[in-house]
């Protein structure tokens, strides 16, 4: 007579589930021989056998016979053994609980067993369901977890990630996706809807297919990453953003990554545009001026060009009479006037102090001595306001044309050289 059978149906005077009949063992039996997979029934406080299957007899090597009151240590081992005793099942009664793993010494063989421990009632008695299965590699258990996870860790993602088909079918797009371009799934069923709503300008989407198909060709011929680009895109609640996209081939899938770098562009621009721009006076700076002169020196080399230096005259008294303030405000109007003249064809820059520089061409209209001529005239003819009244202030130039192949700082040199000319000559001049 087995263990089980001798026990008394009134054993549950500590047991608040004694109470519950549960099973008989006649359907334990049933059951547990109708389950393909390794089960053995073990006591609830000991880890001592009162059943096994079939497979479990194969799994274990100990006849079903033998397994009731054997110690578990026999079926795998004395490391799995002590982790078994370790084991905490909480789930409810007929509910299964975490798989865990337990590698265990099995007909001595070592092996990697998963096991699921659940509580069962059979004959008033409270006992454990073990269930035993090779388990998958290391590691994959875990995995098993946060692969149920992973739809919300993609929402979560702080940039737009799509997944589509070959056939450009949208298969997943996470919140961010739609965060970004407000579309609903209903309204991009397919790649042409897409681009119809993000580049509601025909000329820009136009450029925009290009860019994807030129991008995405060359990445794929190479088989690799697609080299990241931006692309101004209008989302559905009107905004324009600045999104960077990227791609990846992924086995049959296309993966798309969308950021948004709007507010990276933005700041960007502006520190460029900071970089390259005077504060006082609102003129390109040196540094840009240098940058765009060469440029044009490098393009229009048949071009006569001519580098026009000037000097405010006497610019430290204005500053030692009216104060730095009022000669803040004469650089600026200063400034302003020059660009008037210069115009959009040639450059003006502050060089620095009370120094500018300009860049300008003979021209069908004007020669660059006239336009010289035309800033000199223009700071003497009209008195500058300041707080205290009206200033007259006078400027002087050096005027220098490009030689045949000449480096920019060649001919800055040569014009500096006519502004003190023009300085030694009593000022309010251009030399050239
Ligand atoms: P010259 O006719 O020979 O050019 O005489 P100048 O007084 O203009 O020449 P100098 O180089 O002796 O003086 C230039 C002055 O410009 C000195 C400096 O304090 C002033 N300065 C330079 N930068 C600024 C500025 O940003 N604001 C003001 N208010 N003054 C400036
Ligand atoms: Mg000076
Ligand atoms: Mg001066």
């Amino acid at each position: 007579m087995s263990a089980l059978s001798q026990k008394r149906p009134d054993v549950g005077a500590d047991d608040p589930e004694g109470s519950e009949r549960g099973k008989t063992l006649d359907e334990l039996d049933f059951w547990i021989n109708a389950v393909g997979s390794p089960l053995v029934v073990v006591e609830r406080r000991r880890l001592v056998a009162r059943r096994g299957n079939r497979a479990a007899e194969l799994m274990f090597g100990i006849a079903n016979s033998a397994m009731d009151g054997a110690p578990l240590l026999d079926f795998v081992g004395p490391e799995a053994n002590q982790m078994l005793g370790q084991i905490w099942s909480n789930a409810p009664v007929g509910v299964t609980g975490e798989p865990f793993l337990i590698r265990a010494q099995v007909q001595g063989h070592e092996r990697l067993l998963m096991v699921q421990v659940t509580k069962i009632v059979v004959e008033y008695e409270e006992l454990r369901l073990f269930t035993w299965v090779d388990a998958p590699p290391t590691g994959s258990v875990a995995m098993a977890g946060w692969q149920e996870k992973i739809i919300d860790m993609l929402n979560w993602l702080p940039f737009g990630f799509e997944i589509a088909s070959n056939d450009e079918q949208i298969q997943f797009a996470n919140s961010q996706f739609n965060v970004m371009f407000g579309h609903s799934q209903d309204d991009i069923s397919n790649i042409d809807d897409w681009f119809t709503l993000s580049y509601p300008d025909p000329q820009y989407r136009e450029y925009a297919r290009s860019k994807w198909e030129e991008e995405l060709g060359k990445a794929r011929a190479e088989d690799r990453e697609m080299t990241p680009f931006d692309l101004k895109v209008r989302t559905a609640s009107g905004q324009d953003r600045t999104i960077q996209f990227r791609h990846r081939t992924v086995g049959s899938f296309n993966v798309n990554l969308y950021l948004d770098v709007t507010a990276e562009r933005a700041a960007a621009r502006e520190l460029k545009r900071l970089s390259e721009t005077d504060p006082l006076t609102s003129v390109m700076n040196r540094r840009r001026f240098f940058e765009q002169a060469g440029k044009r020196y490098a393009k229009q080399s048949d071009q006569p060009l001519a580098i026009l230096v000037l000097d405010l005259d006497e610019f430290k008294s204005i500053n030692d009479r009216h104060g730095h303030n009022a000669g803040d405000l004469v650089l600026q109007e200063f400034a302003a006037r020059c660009s008037d003249i210069v115009g959009t064809d040639g450059l003006f820059a502050r060089f620095g102090g009370e120094e500018f520089v300009a860049l300008v061409g003979d021209t069908a209209e004007r020669s660059a001595m006239q336009a010289a001529e035309d800033i000199r005239s223009a700071i003497a003819s009209r008195p500058f306001a300041i707080p205290s009244g009206t200033l007259t202030v006078t400027v002087s130039g050096g005027l220098s044309y490009r030689a045949n192949g000449e480096e920019l700082s060649h001919t800055i040199l040569r014009a500096d050289e006519a502004l003190y000319a023009a300085k030694r000559a009593g000022r309010n001049r251009i030399c050239g």
